[in-house]
């Protein structure tokens, strides 16, 4: 579905990413995995067509999409949940849901919305709630359930569970198995190793702006390189 090969990105004249492949199949959860300030987020960015990369390309369905506006990605079925969550913390959780569709014209947009309240209920009962006063947790599911509301095929998630209470990482989890269960393929980049592998298909692992690892996620939570350096000692 996603193929992205021998991209580099660069900020001014640092570069972010050196020569980054990497594949999503349709279908499936694919986890990107790093320290910090390994390229995750840049990785992220580039795909959703906030940063060109000066080399390389980046395939969807089949298409070159190379250096398209996010907008026109939306459209093609890439939507972005960036780090932070970057929920309109003014407006309402119904506002909210209302700006995620806001390419759309068909009819089907109140009856989506019924449904991400539905799959959601805290949003269905915080419906008039300005977004800013949300917990954390809720405005990433607001985040993540808005961004469902352009009806993507692909979903970009960029640490979802950053900053939330081990009970409410379990929750967001187990969204995102429900998305996958749904038909959306999502690529999904985490700090929290050993949870985004238990969900994820594949995982990749990035080091300086590089990937340096790649596989099964179930061999991945048993490869000593990343148990020792991601996973900790059981
Ligand atoms: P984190 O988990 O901390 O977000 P990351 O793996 O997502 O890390 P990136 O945010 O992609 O890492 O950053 C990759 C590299 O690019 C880092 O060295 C970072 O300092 C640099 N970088 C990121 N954004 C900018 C920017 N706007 N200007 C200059 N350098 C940047």
């Amino acid at each position: 579905m996603l193929k992205v090969s021998g991209i580099e990105t660069f900020y001014g004249k640092i570069q972010a990413l050196k020569n980054v492949n990497l594949v999503v199949e349709q279908g499936q959860i694919v986890t990107l995995l790093g320290a910090n300030g390994a390229g995750k987020t840049t990785t992220m960015k580039t795909i959703a067509g906030l940063l060109k990369p000066q080399k390389g390309t980046v395939e969807f369905l089949g298409e070159n999409i190379t250096g398209m506006r996010p907008d026109q990605l939306v459209r093609k079925g890439i939507a972005l949940v960036p780090e932070g969550r970057a929920i309109l913390s003014t407006m309402t959780v119904l506002e909210n849901l209302e700006m995620g569709a806001f390419h759309r014209n068909d009819k089907d947009i109140k009856k989506d919305i019924e449904n991400v309240m539905q799959q959601f209920p805290i949003l269905k009962e915080r419906e008039d709630q300005l977004g800013g006063t949300l917990s954390g947790g809720q405005q990433q599911m607001l985040a993540i359930a808005r961004a469902l509301l352009s009806k993507p095929k692909l979903l970009l998630l960029d640490e979802p569970s950053m900053g939330l209470a081990p009970l409410i990482v379990a929750d967001i989890f187990k969204m995102i198995r429900e998305i996958k269960d749904s038909g959306t393929t999502v690529l999904l980049v985490e700090q929290n190793a050993k949870q985004a592998l238990k969900v994820a298909d594949y995982g990749y692992v990035m080091e300086t702006g590089k990937i340096i690892i790649n596989g099964e996620a179930s061999n991945l939570l048993e490869d000593p390189r990343v148990v020792e350096a991601y996973l900790g000692k059981k």
